[in-house]
């Protein structure tokens, strides 16, 4: 009972989602949100290739699975984002990483064109196209025109940049009332989307209501939600940009003052400009929520709800692995845990689960087929081999050099088992320091006879092999260096799929705690790779012995599935926006 105890987290209230629903019924949320009046979200990322736009991490794969899980709950939700007419792939040849650019038409994905809008840049008048695509209760509505250009293309605080946030902002809150909808909510999914409540303010004001009342309607309506930890990293604007491109679309002279107001030196953060704009303001995990450094224009810190997220677990999951949560009432019909997932959960058996990553593997296979390494090898896995990943965006923080510092050592876990490691991520376009590291591990593998053909970088990380390698490795590495992931989701990925994590406490791992999977922590960064060594080969022993194997996995599924779902971050939300 104890040990029960000591590995159950059930989240605070969970009920069952049929009582949740008959709780929504009853109180103010049907009322707020209908057809017309949806909950928006704005974001300049979105990474859903299945609808023609690719994103470029995390922050596009979590507006991706929420609209995906809103459509599921049947919530009705408008998402907001740019259609980017042109988007990079990344090829490696000779260690050298390139940038491949493509022409992406949203004609071949199936969106609607709409009508077109305007906005106001540099003494120019833009057009820009509204296109939509409607899912169930859900919808994508696109603002886009042919030299709209990529995604993060240039330096954050560019003209460029500045325009696009421009023309999502001004131009999408256009297209909604073009469609004749006005929304309940406007979440801006970090604050390059700024904009699209500043086009509300200005609105409410030029059309009559008195200002201080628009300021307290626009920010009671408006969630901002953070994903970052330090504002002072954040890149600013100047006052001549917003005269350029801002103040044009702006109709009131009340509006322009306030956000003159907002600067400081001349130039102006969007985080403080949004943090006034917006009364709602959220986190993405608990620690996050807590860290995150910000301050509002008087100086005081400010508060962010932690709202943990989540994946859509129809799009993440393999499909046999989420027959076996339903069939064994595990999740419920939207992915949320059932009241008795915990118990349920103790029928996991080790034959299961090796089945699951035969199939899983499978998968794996399918995609590695058309996706070499960076030898140009196909690879093709056994059911016998063992595979650690380490997939996610190659940034600095996420440390995708650790577990090569000492080769010789990680050699001697890899062979005795025939393991295999395979390496994933894509470098920022631009980035000063990360194609060296890259470079860097690969002459490092390239110099040992057993990791040069048993690591393996693929490149060109995306959605496919996101999916590819959670159902198909066995362990997932995600080491950032503690209190720099705001909440990560890949391993999220990893833990629905039935893979071993080890991981640093950060993000949305540390909701749980530090027992529920295979932690690494450290008072150095040497204590820190000695215990990801240690991890790794027991995480490979406890894939050896199948009594090992279905504890730790219970407890992993025990402690994280209603970290993971989508479901739960949704109706975190919900319950946040709309209080009973
Ligand atoms: C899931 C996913 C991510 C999220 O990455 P984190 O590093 O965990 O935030 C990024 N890119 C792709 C392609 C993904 O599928």
């Amino acid at each position: 009972m104890a040990d029960e105890d000591y590995f159950y987290h059930p989240l605070e209230n969970i009920e069952d989602i049929d009582v949740f629903y008959d709780a929504v019924e009853r109180t103010n949320l049907t009322k707020s949100l209908s057809p017309e009046r949806p909950y928006t979200y704005w974001t300049i990322e979105l990474y859903d290739q299945k609808n023609g736009i690719r994103g470029g991490g995390g922050l596009g794969v979590l507006a991706a699975d929420t609209r995906r899980v809103a459509e599921k709950m049947g919530i009705p939700f408008v998402l907001l984002t740019p259609f980017y007419p042109s988007e990079t792939q990344q090829i490696i040849e000779n260690g050298e990483i390139n940038d491949i650019h493509k022409d992406v038409d949203y004609h071949k994905f199936g969106y609607k064109f709409i009508d077109s809008v305007f906005v106001k840049c540099c003494n120019n008048i833009c057009k820009l196209d509204v296109i939509e695509k409607k899912f169930n209760s859900t919808r994508i509505i696109a603002i886009t025109e042919p030299n709209f250009g990529e995604l993060y293309s240039g330096m954050s605080s560019s003209d460029h940049r500045i325009y696009q946030e421009v023309a999502l902002g001004f131009g999408g809150y256009q297209a909604l009332k073009l469609l004749g909808l006005k929304p309940a909510i406007m979440q801006l999914n970090e604050v390059a989307t700024f904009f699209a409540a500043l086009a509300r303010l200005d609105e409410l004001t030029s059309n009559g209501m008195d200002f201080y009342e628009a300021v307290v309607y626009t920010r009671k309506h408006t969630l901002y939600t953070n994903h970052t930890l330090v504002q002072a990293a954040e890149a600013q604007f100047s006052l001549d940009q917003f005269r350029r491109f801002v103040f044009p679309n702006l109709k009131s002279a009340a509006v322009r003052k306030w956000l003159t107001d907002k600067f400081d030196n001349g130039n102006i953060k969007l985080s403080s400009a949004s943090i006034e704009i917006a009364e709602l303001r959220s986190g993405v995990s608990k620690l996050h929520a807590r860290v995150a450094n910000y301050h509002d224009i008087s100086g005081n810190k400010v508060k962010f709800k932690a709202i943990t997220n989540g994946i859509d677990m129809d799009t993440w999951t393999m499909p046999e692995v989420l027959d076996y949560y339903h069939e064994n009432s595990i999740l419920d019909r939207v992915n949320y845990p059932t009241n008795d997932y915990a118990d349920n959960l103790n029928r996991l058996n080790a034959e299961t689960i090796r089945k699951f990553k035969k199939e899983g593997r499978e998968i794996l296979n399918k995609v590695l087929k058309n996706r070499p390494d960076h030898n140009g090898n196909i690879l093709q896995f056994s059911d016998d081999d063992f595979i650690f990943d380490f997939k996610r965006r190659f940034v600095d923080y996420k440390r995708p050099d650790l577990a090569f510092r000492d080769s010789s050592r990680l050699r001697n876990i890899l062979e005795p088992r025939n393991a295999h490691y395979i390496l994933t991520g894509r470098i920022h376009t631009g980035d000063p320091v990360m194609p060296a590291k890259l470079k860097h591990i690969l002459n490092i593998v390239n110099s040992d006879d057993y990791l040069k053909t048993h690591v393996h970088y693929i490149p060109d990380y995306d959605e496919e092999l996101a999916y590819g390698l959670s159902c198909g490795s066995n362990v997932a590495i995600n080491v950032p260096i503690v209190g720099l992931e705001a909440c990560g989701t890949s391993w999220m990925k990893d833990v629905a799929n039935l893979n071993l994590l080890i991981s640093t406490h950060d993000g949305g791992v540390a909701d749980a705690h530090m027992d529920d999977y295979f932690n690494v922590n450290g008072a150095t960064e040497e204590d820190e790779l000695d215990m990801l060594y240690q991890q790794m080969e027991d995480a490979i022993s406890v894939w050896e012995n199948d009594f090992d194997l279905e504890y730790v996995m219970m407890r992993q599924l025990r402690a994280f599935l209603p970290i993971v779902s989508g479901a739960r971050m949704l109706r975190d939300y919900l319950d946040y926006l709309f209080p009973k």
